[in-house]
C-alpha cells in the first residue's frame, strides 16, 4: 500500500534521533475506524469528516472481516461499504486521503479471513478477536487459551505472523489482547516483513517493556484509535501517553513530531 510505504520511508528517514519534545505533534492518518457497517455509531462520511476537521491527512475505515462472527461484515453489505468508500475517494480528493481498510481475523495456525481480493484493499489489519470461526485445530486451541487456557505466547506470535506474512497484512491490531505474544519474537518479524505493529489508543494493550521491545527490535509502531463513533477518530491520547512514557515516539510512524 503506497501511504505505509511512505510512512515507512518516513520512518527509515528519520532515523533513531531521539526527540525531547513533541509540542507539534501532529496525526498522519487514523487506519482503524469502525461505522455503523459492523457494531461502530457513525457513518464512513462522518469519520471522514471528524479526520477533516482534526487535520489528519489519510483515514481509513476498516471494518471487521467475515470471519468474526458477531461483527463481521460481508457479501452486498461489504460491496456497499466499499462503494460508499469510493465515492467517498472522490468527493474529498485534494482534501483528505480515504482508505478503504479491512480488519481481519485470525482463524487457524497461519490463517486468516485475509480475502483473496487483497488487492482491492489499501490497509489490511489483522488481529486476534473473539467470536471467530475456526478452521484448524490451532484456532480451537487459541480460542480455548483466550478463555483463560494453557498460554503459549511464543506459538501465538507464529502463528499470527504466519498469518500476516502468507495475507500480506499491514498492521497487527492490538497485540496481546485477549491472548498473550511473544512479542520480542513478533517485534523480530515484524521488522523483517515490513508490518507495523499496533498501539490501539481504545485499549493499549502493550507495556512500558513490551514498547521498548519493539522500538529496539526496529520494527515499527502506528497507533489507531479503532474508533467506534465518529467523535473517537483521531483520539490518539492514550496511545500517546504510553508511547510518551516508554519514549517511543520516534517509532511511531502515523505522526510527525
Ligand atoms: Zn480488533
Ligand atoms: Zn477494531
Amino acid at each position: 500500500m503506497q501511504g505505509l510505504s511512505l510512512l515507512r520511508q518516513k520512518r527509515y528517514n528519520r532515523g533513531r534521533k531521539r526527540i525531547a519534545e513533541d509540542k507539534g505533534l501532529r496525526i498522519i492518518s487514523d487506519l482503524h475506524t469502525h461505522t455503523y457497517y459492523s457494531h461502530g455509531k457513525s457513518s464512513p462520511r462522518e469519520n471522514v469528516l471528524r479526520a477533516l476537521e482534526l487535520g489528519i491527512s489519510e483515514v481509513a475505515v476498516s471494518e471487521h472481516a467475515t470471519g468474526n462472527i458477531y461483527y463481521g461484515v460481508r457479501g452486498r453489505r461489504l460491496e456497499r461499504l466499499k462503494a460508499e468508500l469510493r465515492a467517498l475517494k472522490r468527493e474529498f480528493e485534494g482534501k483528505i486521503e480515504v482508505k478503504t481498510g479491512l480488519e481481519c481475523n485470525i482463524t487457524g495456525f497461519g490463517k486468516s479471513d485475509i480475502p483473496a481480493n487483497r488487492s482491492e484493499y489499501d490497509v489490511i489489519i489483522l488481529g486476534f478477536h473473539k467470536g471467530i470461526l475456526p478452521i484448524n485445530g490451532f484456532a480451537w486451541h487459541i480460542l480455548f487459551e483466550s478463555f483463560g487456557g494453557k498460554s503459549t505466547p511464543k506459538r501465538n506470535a507464529e502463528c499470527i505472523m504466519a498469518a500476516a506474512e502468507a495475507g500480506k497484512a499491514d498492521i497487527i491490531s492490538h497485540p496481546g489482547l485477549y491472548l498473550a505474544v511473544d512479542i520480542p519474537y513478533m517485534a523480530e518479524c515484524a521488522r523483517q516483513l515490513g508490518i507495523l505493529l499496533e498501539v490501539n489508543s481504545s485499549r493499549v494493550t502493550l507495556s512500558k517493556e513490551q514498547l521498548q521491545a519493539i522500538a529496539k527490535a526496529g520494527a515499527g509502531l502506528v497507533i489507531g484509535s479503532d474508533a467506534h463513533i465518529a467523535s473517537r477518530v483521531g483520539d490518539f491520547e492514550k496511545a500517546l501517553n504510553a508511547c510518551r512514557e516508554a519514549e517511543v515516539l520516534e517509532s511511531v510512524v502515523n505522526i510527525e513530531l
